[in-house]
């Protein structure tokens, strides 16, 4: 199964993505992660990617194409994968419609997780990433156990630079300029769209996604 989760930066995609992906026993593939992998270790591609990130303004797509070749031919995504914040553009969604046909592979479904621009400003603001596992935080709705301590692995939690509230503002901007017309996109080719509320507690919206998915 190939599943695309959409939706605003701080909708939820990357917790609700984790969830599934366990839930399905597919793989989750993130580019943000990826790429925020590539500018901690500072190779090439985080070289090229850091500035725009840090902005919030896209990748550019001559950059993101080779990343997404790279992710859906390797093996770990063999038998499907939940996309998590890719494609972004329509040129990154013919990419990856192209690159799944070759493999005999179509998008299954698109989950769109909605939710209100400015619980988005507050939920971003106090986003918190363990810096060694990955695990996401919320120091006003998910706070962990000791404050900038992980729960689960003990490593320390960092705020994402472009997590700031003026950089948050500009990259919903961007979300809604650029990605979300892909719904119409995916609609339009014959796509099944769930859109699922995101604005509720995890566990709620992760049962709307497998009750929508028919799991
Ligand atoms: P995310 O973790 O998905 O919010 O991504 C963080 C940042 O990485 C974005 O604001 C973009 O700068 C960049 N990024 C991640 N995925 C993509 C993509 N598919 N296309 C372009 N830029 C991306």
């Amino acid at each position: 199964m190939d599943l695309i989760l959409l939706g605003a930066p701080g909708a939820g995609k990357g917790t609700q993505g984790a969830i599934l992906a366990e839930r399905l026993g597919i793989p989750k593939i993130a580019t943000g992660d990826i790429l925020r992998d590539a500018v901690r270790r500072d190779t090439e591609l985080g070289r090229r990617a850091k500035a725009f990130m840090d902005a919030g303004e896209l990748v550019p797509d001559e950059i993101i194409l080779g990343l997404i070749r790279e992710v859906l031919a390797s093996p770990e995504a063999a038998d499907g994968a939940i996309l998590d914040g890719f494609p972004r553009t329509t040129a990154q969604a013919e990419a990856v419609g192209e690159l799944l046909n070759r493999l005999g592979r179509r998008i299954d479904a698109v989950i769109v997780i909605e939710v209100p621009g400015d619980t988005i400003v507050r939920r971003m603001s106090g986003r918190r990433t363990c810096s060694n596992c990955g695990r996401v935080y919320n120091v006003y709705t998910e706070p962990p156990e000791t404050e900038g301590v992980c729960d689960v692995c003990g490593g320390e939690l960092m705020q994402r630079s472009d997590d700031q509230e003026e950089t948050v503002r500009h990259r919903l901007q961007v979300y809604q300029s650029t990605t979300q017309p892909l719904v119409r996109f995916y609609e339009t080719g014959g796509v099944p769209i769930r859109r699922i509320p995101g604005d509720r507690p995890i566990a709620e919206v992760q049962e709307s996604i497998l009750r929508e998915l028919d799991h």
